[in-house]
């Protein structure tokens, strides 16, 4: 598998790696042990690219169970996550997952990658068998000369946790501060998180900014660069965003989803006053796209443009 996972010392002894734009993956070398955020979709050798870094016991912790932040946990004996996010995503190890999900990074971002998908996006070792164990809200970790905190940001998904580091004062968001906050749910799905508690929850962690926290850095690297912390305004904004949709205070507007064919629709209660989404996957995206694409005059494929 690859070694060449790029990665960049974003403060001492703390590193982004990149998974080819799949995803970033931090880790916190303490003294004593080392901290690994979660794993990315699992292309190419992370585990080795870690060791390259570190050869201090690793702590591995994950910021929820998206495929793209658990898709390597096989190559690793245990791993922390909320209980909240346990069942609700599918396995882990999904190879179709997996695979799709990088194709479709590959062809979003039209870039060459030093990686083979048919050699690098690989099943998880036949022993396998990761720990689960349980993460709570508050559970500090004592990597040796440095704290690392979590705290619960339901939102993106229920168990979505962030950390706060208190060497480098770095909070680490995963997905929680992203343009797909509120992704995918609806009343009545395990998954659900109300705007009310994605917000109220952002917003405890944002009051922290300057108490325990300075910098931002999320699980993906589209909306800042490499190595870079997410704007300021981000958060505060977000947050405001949640609270407009919970006032009522908004304009419904269309525009391009994250993945191709699939646009954001309005969501709303059908004739029987069930919910639903409007789904337009499938027949209709094709159509739909070339729609948008005039509409907002930008490539529906670029997720960029969604926030
Ligand atoms: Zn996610």
């Amino acid at each position: 598998m690859t070694p060449k996972l790029p990665y960049v010392e974003i403060a001492p002894n703390t590193y982004e790696l990149d998974e080819f734009d799949c995803g970033s993956v931090f880790v916190l070398v303490g003294e004593e042990k080392a901290m690994v955020i979660d794993t990315g979709t699992g292309v190419g050798d992370l585990y080795g690219t870690i060791r390259e870094i570190t050869d201090k016991p690793l702590v591995l912790v994950l910021t929820h169970a998206h495929m793209d932040h658990v898709g390597a946990v096989g190559w690793f004996d245990e791993y922390y996550m909320s209980k909240e996010d346990v069942g609700k995503y599918g396995e882990f190890s999904n190879m179709e997952g997996r695979k799709g999900y990088a194709g479709f990074i590959a062809a979003r971002s039209g870039k060459k990658y030093p990686y083979d998908p048919d050699v690098d996006i690989r099943p998880w070792p036949e022993n396998a068998n990761p720990k689960f164990i349980p993460l709570f809200e508050g559970q500090a970790f004592d990597l040796g000369g440095r704290i690392v905190t979590a705290m619960a940001c339901p939102g993106h998904t229920p168990g979505s946790m962030v950390f706060i580091d208190s060497a480098t004062r770095i909070l680490f968001a995963g997905d929680a501060c992203n343009c797909n906050i509120l992704y995918g749910s609806l009343p009545g799905d395990p998954r659900f998180i109300s705007v009310e508690k994605s917000g109220e929850a952002m917003k405890a962690v944002y009051a922290l900014r300057g108490k325990l926290w300075d910098k931002c850095y999320n699980g993906h690297h589209d909306f800042r660069e490499f190595g870079e912390p997410l704007d300021d305004e981000v958060m505060p904004f977000a947050i405001e965003l949640c609270e407009n949709l919970v006032s009522g205070n908004y304009e419904v507007k269309t525009v391009p989803g994250m993945f191709p064919g699939s646009p954001l629709t309005p969501s709303g209660k059908d004739k029987d006053g069930l919910w639903e989404r409007k789904d337009l996957y499938g027949k209709q995206s094709e159509a739909v796209q070339g729609i948008f694409e005039e509409e907002a005059g930008v490539p529906a494929r670029d997720g960029r443009n969604v926030l």
